[in-house]
Formats: structure tokens, C-alpha cells, sequence
């Protein structure tokens, strides 16, 4: 997995962490960052709001929640939103009512605090990026569920990277598009099949403002096509530290068509995603540039922002007088570049007349032919059959590219091989960097609490030492067992009120919803499978013999119930399918009171899932899924994971931290694998999880079980987190980047 070559580097790395902050960087002052200045109560609130590092710090959360619970829930935890409903007058006597005084002076102390300090970490190792910083770019980040912008997995990785860019003081600008509609919201009909709906999102009620050039003036990027004028506005967003840029084509001057473009994550056809990839790639580096920031590092996270090196050639062109392959050279060598997707279709491509639609304008201005441009993105050059892909752009302009987990190394070396076809599949310089997760977003309050009793005082900024996490087994087993059932009880709760307004929503009967707000047992073994509906993720495959399933939830001493949720992609088919088959076992009375699945997965329906459920289930067609992070978000919580060992799992699993689904390999044929897989699946619940989890002592509680839930903890949190990660990037990717250091690619 990670790259510190050894574990001696980590511990060194992990030493410097723990050392105290020293003082304020001269340059950020925490006014200009907060972008409030707060006198009152109610000033202070908004300054909270403004800065999404509230959405990583419970006590804060707690705060808003007590402000009004129930508005709280209602408004999709957005703080903005509920404040907005308040006068100051009004609030000033929620606070009086509530003693809050002293909560909201701390949380605004300690926010300040926070941004004008950049950590002793990020001095230390990063700090020769301080005048050029890492300019990250994503085409969706999930930070919190009350910003849409994300819609599944790549977008939470991107959210995580920048929070633990943010922890760790890592100079570092992060660029995407805001989508004024996100993604859907999903919700099922009467026959279980997935309806999308669009929501226009306030931006008045999100923490963002007009992004400002030096001249003080609110920011717009332009881009000429063959076709007309692109135009974008800026906004800023503040996620901690760091700066989060948003491009924006809903201006005047835009086309009402155009005006749209940016509504919508994954909406609209191949135009409309060149489109877009245009303004995030190009109009994120001339955006950058109209900031005043001169990024040192790009780091394109996936293929869907690579055209920014193109304006970044054309940029050093017209400043160097350099000439185009010199300029290519020197952007490639200070690029980073993550891929994300083992599947050959998952790559975007498009055809020659839109490539010359889109980037003619730049292409003159580059100097070079149609035909050159074509075989940047195009592993055979002068194949006039393929098409433009933007990994293959992203993997030519940058030298330095990686997968995200070991196997999904291989996997892209190999299929990318014939990109280098003089070099043997070992020396492809795509290495690896697996996924983490940020931990402070999905570590459930209660179990931080317990940790705080068990762990040094410090450990809140000692994330990624392995010691810091052997103090779980310090933890008194009953402690731990308990605190994972309060976790478990609120879990169920929400499932009953979810479900049982699903019903009311789809109009079924009185009793149906009455039926809904009584299913699911805490006592009972429960499993959690969420994730994108995609075919490969084989949602069904513990379905696969409806017989033995039945033995196993309805088993009279040993019962399991399981929680499904997640969305499929609106032209996915075979993705919704899936969903239906599993939404309607709710007809079925074998089922009913043991199977649900939640509507409209997301940020918030995942935090619910994996800090409350026993089993953490991850059973995808190897070796199809890239890393996945769910499942390291479950582990910070005390659940096991039940998963193929595929990903992160197959580098995590050691026998005793949670259980493996099979042995590691794949038959050809997808039908065998799939036949082969439910067995190990059915094996494994038959005679591993189930006997353990209800293997009590005299005091009814599950020993081994508690074991390995510790084992999981210790061995696993600080390896799967993104400060490691970031770490990681940092040391192996961008200093090697930013520095023109040549490095050898075999460190990968
Ligand atoms: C973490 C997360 C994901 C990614 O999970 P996988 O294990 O990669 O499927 C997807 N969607 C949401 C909302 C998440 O929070």
C-alpha cells in the first residue's frame, strides 16, 4: 500500500506530527480566511458556518443541532440555511436559553486559530510549496451533504484529500465546477424503480462567495471554442486551510444553453462533458491565473480535468517563449496524475470533430496540427480510429501517474502497457497511493469520546501514528460493546423513519408505514451494503439463493438483517434493476421486517451506515474496484468488514481484522466467478460471521467478536486514513514535482 518505503520513514514522518503547532504564518490572517469579522453571537454563528472545517468538528455540529433540532434535520444539516431562519435578536435568546455562550466563543477561538496556523507537519515537509502550491483538481468533491456537488465515491476521496490537506498544512488550492442542481435525488416508485429528481440548490445558503482577482473584482475565465465564447464565474469556497475554487457557467453572456452546462453532475451527452471538462481543466488554470496563484504542482485527480495541462503549455509558451515540446516537458514533469477506473469504458473519450470544436482556438495558439493534438490523447498516435481519452492525455502530460490501491497497480499497468510498448509491464510508471479517509468526518462522536479516554491527550493530531491506535486495546470490551450498540440503536432509528416515510411518500397503506417504524432488531446481526449501483459491485449476489438467505435471516437463534442504499446512474439500466430486485423483497413476508434499503444514499446516509451496523459487506467482481473507502470508514467504528479481497480490502485483511469473501482470485468467465463468489459468501456467513458474532460469554457479550473489532481498529484506522495519504502524496508525488527531482519510478 503506501509508498514510505519503509515503516522507519512513516514513524518519522508520524514523530513530526506530534510535536506543537509554533506560531501563526504571517501571511494568512484569520479575518481574510473566516471571511466574517464577528461582534455578535450571530456573527459568530455565520463566520462558523462559512467555513466548511465545521463539518469535520462534532462539537460545532452539536451546536447548530441545538439550535434547533428539528429545523436541523429538516435542512439537510445545513447551518447557513438554519441560521438564515433566525433574526439575531432571536438567536441571541436561543443562546441565552441554551447557556451556548461559552460553546460559540470556543468554536469561533478555536476556528481562528485553525486557519491562521499552518501545522508543524505541513512546515516541515511542504513547506517549499508555500509559494507555489498544489493545485488539486477534481470534477466533484464531497465535503458535507448539504453541498451537492459529489456523487459517490470520487467526489467524498476528493472531500477527504483536502480536509487532510487542510489538517496536515499542505499548500494547497483545489479546483471543480459548482453544480447548481448536483447530483439526483433519488427515490423509488410503487414497483421499486429509481426516479431522479433535480433540486436547485440555494447558493445564498452555501459557504461561498465571489471569488476576487487582485484588483478586488469578482473573477470570469473565458473560453473561445469554434463555436462561440465560454464563459465562468469563480466562487470561493473555504474547507479549513484550504481554498476550494467552484467554476460557474451560469453568466451573463452565456447562451441560456450554456447557462446550464454546469447545472448538473454526469447530466447531459458527450458535448455537454467536454464541455465541462473544458471549463473545469482550462478554465481552472486561467481561473488560478486571474487569482494570482502560480501553482508549483497539478494534481489531476482522474482524467476529467487533464486539458488543464494544455493551457498550462500554452501559458508557459506565451511567458517563456519556450517552444511546445519544451513547454510540454517541463508541465509534465511538475503534473500528478490519479487513476481511478479499471474498466476500459469508464474512460471518457471523444471524437475528433469535438476535440476541434473545443480546444481549436487553444490548438492554434499552441502551433501544433489537428493530428498532434489527436495523439496526445490517443495510445496508437496515428490511429485515425480511436478516439481522444483523457487518461491517456493525463498519463502522457504527467510524470508521475498512480492507481489507487496495489492491485488496481497492476490492473492499470497493465492495461496501459501498450502506451509504453518498449518497457515490461513492472517498469509502467503507474504506481500506487491507496485511498484513506479522513477520519474526523466519520468517526461516530461517541466512539471519539471513548478513544478520548484511551488515547493520548493529543491524539487528534497523531492520526496516522499505528501506536496512537494500539491504546484501543486499553478499551474494556463491555465499554467498547456498548458504545457500538448506542451507535447501532440510532442507526436502526433512522432506518425506521426513512423507510417509513419512503411508504408514506409512496402512498402505501397506514399499515405498511406502521410496519416500517417497527422492523429491524438490535440484537440482531446487521449488515450494511451501500454503494453506487454499478453491475460489477454485484449488489444481488447474497441474493443469489433466496433459499439460503431465508435460513440465514430467519434463523431462529442466529438471525441476520441486512441494509442496502445506493444509487444507480440514471442511464444505467442493469444499475436500477438491481435496485428494484432488492427494493421489493419488502413484498416479500420472508423479508419484510429484515431487509430495507434507504432511499438517496449519500454523505449523510453513509456516516448513518457505517458507524451503526456490525458487518461491513464489499462484494464487487475482482479486481473491478479501484480502492473503495467505505469500508475504512466502517472500520474507524468498530465494524468488520465481510469483503472479496479486492481493492484496499485485499491489502488490509490479515486473518484476523474482519473476513475475506473467497481467496483472492477470478475465473474468466464473469457467470463462473459470480457462482463461485456466492458461495465463499455464503460459506463465510454460514460459518464465520454469524458463529462468532453470537458466540456469547456469561455476560452476553461476543469476546472474539470485540477482539477482532479492536484488531480492526489498531491495525488498520491509521494505514486507511487520508492524512497517510496525503502524506504519501506529498513525499512521493508532489516534492518530486515541485522540485524537477527525477525519481525513480520503482519507489512506486
Ligand atoms: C464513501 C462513500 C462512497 C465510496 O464508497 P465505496 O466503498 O467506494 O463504494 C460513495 N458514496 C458515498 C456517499 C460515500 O460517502
Amino acid at each position: 500500500m503506501a509508498y514510505f518505503g519503509s515503516f522507519a520513514q512513516f514513524r518519522i514522518w508520524a514523530n513530526t506530527m506530534s510535536q506543537t503547532d509554533a506560531p501563526a504564518s504571517p501571511h494568512v490572517s484569520a479575518s481574510t480566511i473566516v471571511g466574517l469579522s464577528a461582534e455578535t453571537m450571530y456573527d459568530k454563528c455565520m463566520a462558523l458556518a462559512g467555513n466548511l472545517w465545521w463539518s469535520w468538528h462534532p462539537e460545532v455540529i452539536n451546536l447548530f443541532r441545538d439550535l434547533d433540532p428539528i429545523r436541523w434535520r429538516q435542512l439537510d444539516h445545513n447551518p447557513i440555511a438554519l441560521l438564515k431562519e433566525f433574526t439575531p435578536e432571536r438567536l441571541e435568546m436561543r443562546a441565552a436559553e441554551l447557556v451556548l455562550y461559552s460553546r460559540i466563543n470556543h468554536a469561533y477561538r478555536r476556528l481562528k486559530e485553525y486557519v491562521s496556523e499552518i501545522p508543524l507537519w505541513g512546515r516541515t515537509n511542504a513547506g517549499v510549496l508555500g509559494s507555489k502550491p498544489v493545485a488539486y483538481f477534481s470534477l466533484e468533491f464531497g465535503v458535507h451533504e448539504a453541498v451537492p456537488i459529489y456523487s459517490g465515491g470520487l467526489g467524498v476521496l476528493s472531500g477527504d484529500h483536502i480536509k487532510s490537506a487542510s489538517g496536515l498544512g499542505v499548500p494547497l488550492v483545489a479546483i471543480g465546477l459548482f453544480y447548481d442542481q448536483g447530483y439526483f435525488k433519488q427515490h423509488l416508485d410503487m414497483t421499486g424503480w429509481q426516479q431522479e429528481e433535480y433540486l436547485d440548490t440555494k447558493v445564498e445558503n452555501l459557504p461561498m462567495e465571489p471569488a476576487r482577482g487582485a484588483d478586488g473584482e469578482p473573477i470570469t475565465v473565458e473560453i473561445q471554442t469554434r463555436t462561440g465564447r465560454l464563459l465562468a464565474k469563480v466562487w470561493l469556497m473555504r474547507v479549513g486551510r484550504v481554498r476550494l475554487y467552484l467554476l460557474d457557467c451560469d453568466v451573463d453572456g452565456n447562451s441560456p444553453e450554456d447557462r446550464e452546462l454546469t447545472s448538473r453532475l454526469y447530466g447531459g451527452d458527450t458535448r455537454t462533458r467536454i464541455r465541462q471538462e473544458l471549463v473545469a481543466g482550462v478554465g481552472g488554470v486561467r481561473a488560478l491565473r486571474a487569482l494570482g496563484i502560480s501553482p508549483g504542482v497539478y494534481h489531476l485527480n482522474e482524467g476529467h480535468s487533464a486539458f488543464a495541462t494544455l493551457e498550462a503549455i500554452r501559458e508557459r509558451m506565451k511567458e517563456d517563449g519556450r517552444s511546445f515540446d519544451e513547454s510540454l516537458r517541463e508541465v509534465a514533469q511538475c503534473t500528478v496524475f490519479t487513476t481511478h477506473t479499471p474498466v476500459p469504458a469508464g474512460h471518457d473519450r471523444f471524437n475528433a470533430a469535438l476535440i476541434e470544436e473545443h480546444l481549436g482556438p487553444l490548438r492554434d495558439e499552441l502551433g501544433i496540427s489537428p493530428e498532434q493534438l489527436m495523439s496526445l490523447g490517443r495510445v496508437e498516435p496515428k490511429n485515425e480510429h480511436e478516439t481522444f481519452c483523457m487518461t491517456v492525455l493525463g498519463l502522457k502530460l504527467s510524470r508521475r501517474a498512480n492507481a489507487v490501491s496495489a492491485i488496481h497497480g497492476h490492473v492499470s499497468r497493465r492495461m496501459w502497457a501498450h502506451l509504453w510498448p518498449w518497457r515490461v509491464e513492472e517498469e509502467i510508471p503507474i504506481g500506487h497511493i491507496t485511498n484513506g479517509v479522513h477520519i474526523p468526518s466519520w468517526l461516530a462522536w461517541q466512539m471519539q469520546q471513548l478513544y478520548d479516554r484511551q488515547f493520548p491527550p493529543d491524539w487528534h493530531n497523531r492520526l496516522g501514528e499505528p501506536q496512537i491506535w494500539q491504546g484501543i486495546h486499553n478499551v474494556d470490551p463491555g465499554e467498547l460493546w456498548e458504545t457500538h450498540h448506542a451507535l447501532k440503536n440510532l442507526l436502526l432509528a433512522f432506518v425506521r423513519r426513512r423507510v417509513s416515510r419512503q411508504c408514506r411518500r409512496r402512498g402505501e397503506s397506514d399499515d405498511a408505514v406502521e410496519a416500517a417504524r417497527g422492523m429491524l432488531d438490535p440484537n440482531v446481526l446487521t449488515i450494511g451494503f451501500a454503494r453506487r449501483f454499478a453491475t460489477y459491485k454485484r449488489a444481488d449476489l447474497v441474493l443469489r439463493d433466496l433459499d439460503r438467505l431465508d435460513a440465514l435471516v430467519n434463523d431462529a437463534d442466529r438471525p441476520i438483517q441486512i441494509i442496502f442504499a445506493g444509487k444507480a446512474h440514471p442511464a444505467d439500466q442493469g444499475g436500477k434493476e438491481l435496485i428494484q430486485k432488492i427494493a421489493n423483497l419488502r413484498f416479500d413476508p420472508r423479508y419484510a421486517n429484515r431487509i430495507a434499503f434507504v432511499e438517496d444514499y449519500d454523505i449523510n446516509v453513509c456516516r448513518h451506515l457505517v458507524q451503526g451496523v456490525d458487518v461491513w459487506l464489499n462484494n464487487p467482481r475482482r479486481p473491478l474496484e479501484a480502492s473503495g473507502t467505505s469500508g475504512e470508514k466502517a472500520v474507524l467504528n468498530g465494524a468488520l468488514n465481510l469483503s472479496i479481497l479486492d481493492g484496499w480490502w485485499a491489502e488490509a485483511y490479515d486473518g484476523g481484522n474482519g473476513f475475506a469473501i473467497g481467496r483472492g482470485r477470478s475465473h474468466v468467465r464473469d457467470a463462473e466467478t459470480d457462482a463461485r463468489d456466492a458461495e465463499y459468501l455464503f460459506k463465510a456467513l454460514e460459518e464465520e460471521v454469524v458463529p462468532l458474532y453470537y458466540d456469547r460469554d456469561i455476560d452476553g457479550l461476543p469476546r472474539h467478536w470485540i477482539k477482532r473489532m479492536m484488531n480492526s481498529i489498531s491495525s488498520l484506522a491509521w494505514r486507511f486514513s487520508s492524512h497517510r495519504m496525503v502524506a504519501d502524496y506529498v513525499l512521493h508525488s508532489y516534492l518530486p514535482a515541485a522540485g524537477g527531482l527525477s525519481v525513480d519510478m520503482n519507489i512506486y
